[in-house]
């Protein structure tokens, strides 16, 4: 993704919590490579946010800690008035919920063009999200659709968040163009179907040398579309984060999905 051109602009100051973690330094390198950022503190687990930030003079903070911190921080940066991304997993309709009322309090005081942002995107991942829209753009052609996701085996959850969206994507679709349920005569108590994620099947595959990995198949009489996307590496994420940065200092409220940065048409 190409940085915005915007000759004597100040860099965005932005803060990483989280940063001796694996995504946590890959996005303080990717910070530091961007003209038009600055990285002005690198946060770790024992250092008090709010504090850190302030001191640093921070705008924006990016969290890419564990799920089991990553509210407190967000309602600690707000508190500092500073915008934040937030990467790290564990969200849940009831702590979106407590951001969104707190962002609403914290914005109520501040003139529209000022107010604070929270970005937090469950992936990062272009292709991850592109995958999720296409096939929800396509699932409405198609009488049958399942998914594959491909992880390595440390991974503790099953299925993925992402294939978890992807499959509440296709059922809305499916669910708005009147299709019903997808043809299946396997019998009840037989095992290896998969999970149902509101009636689309996700089969997860923990397998040593993989990353990160979708695939979408979805099925007619007589032919077959396959969307793929292979996450390899979490610079991947960088384009993702970088653009969630640039976005979210004019963007004031929550925002839960990169899709909504992307222009999707
Ligand atoms: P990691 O374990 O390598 O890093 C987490 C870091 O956070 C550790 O250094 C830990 O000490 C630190 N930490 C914990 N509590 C903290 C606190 N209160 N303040 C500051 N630092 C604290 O994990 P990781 O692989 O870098 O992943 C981090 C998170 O990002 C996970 O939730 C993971 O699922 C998520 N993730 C999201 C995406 C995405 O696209 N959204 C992509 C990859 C990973």
């Amino acid at each position: 993704m190409t940085e915005p051109i915007s000759p004597g602009a100040a860099p965005i100051r932005v803060a990483v919590l989280g940063a001796a973690g694996r995504m946590g330094a890959t996005t303080c390198a990717a910070i530091e490579a961007a003209g038009d950022l600055e990285l002005v503190a690198r946060v770790t687990r024992d250092d008090d946010v709010a504090a850190a930030v302030r001191e640093a003079g921070a705008q924006v903070a990016v969290d890419f800690t564990v799920p089991g911190a990553t509210e407190a921080n967000v309602h600690a940066l707000l508190d500092a008035g500073v915008h934040a991304v937030v990467g790290a997993t564990g969200w849940t309709d009831a702590s979106r919920g407590r951001v969104s009322e707190h962002l609403a309090r914290a914005n109520a005081d501040r003139p529209d063009d000022a107010g604070l942002g929270v970005v937090i995107a469950p992936n990062f991942g272009l292709s991850a999200v592109l995958a999720m829209r296409f096939a929800a753009q396509a699932a409405k052609y198609f009488e049958s659709a399942e998914i594959v996701e491909l992880h390595h085996p440390d991974k503790v959850d099953a299925p993925s968040g992402t294939a978890r969206h992807t499959a509440a994507a296709i059922a809305a679709a499916r669910a708005e163009a009147g299709l019903g349920p997808m043809p299946d005569a396997t019998a009840a108590g037989h095992e290896a179907r998969g999970a149902d994620v509101d009636g689309v099947r996700v089969h997860a595959v923990r397998l040593r040398g993989l990353v990160a990995h979708e695939e979408v198949l979805l099925g007619n009489p007589g032919e077959q579309l396959v969307i793929r996307q292979d996450s390899f590496d979490r610079v991947s994420f960088m384009p993702g984060v970088l653009l969630a940065v640039r976005s979210v200092v004019s963007r004031p409220g929550l925002t839960v999905g990169l899709e909504h940065l992307l222009d999707l048409g």
